[in-house]
């Protein structure tokens, strides 16, 4: 990684306030934001196999998504590093290596 998240978002900050586009990033909009470039990413995939699909479209829908979800983030004060690692100690409970390895069964079947 070259960038940490704090350095990455005061870019994608200062990026947003040179064009005053502060006032169009709700948190609502945002989550739009989040959904659509994602299924942009889909389409990357669509009437494809996985080796088929444009890795240089794959990487730049990639990062719309990190620039919306840094945006959001910060919109909503979330620390994402801090979630991050919660997210990764719940999952670790909910998916524990002895009952999850090699398998990809939902937490509630394994
Ligand atoms: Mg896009």
């Amino acid at each position: 990684m070259s960038q940490d998240l704090a350095s990455l978002t005061a870019q994608v900050l200062a990026f947003r306030d040179a064009r005053d586009w502060a006032q169009f990033h709700t948190s609502e909009q945002l989550a739009k934001c989040i959904s659509i470039e994602a299924a942009e990413l889909l389409e990357c995939y669509l009437w494809k196999q996985p080796a088929e699909a444009d890795t240089q479209k794959v990487a730049a829908e990639l990062a719309d998504i990190f620039y919306a979800v840094l945006l959001m983030a910060n919109t909503l004060g979330f620390d994402l590093a801090e979630e991050l690692k919660k997210k990764l100690a719940e999952n670790a409970e909910k998916y524990p290596v002895d009952k999850s390895k090699g398998n990809n069964k939902k937490y509630d079947v394994l």
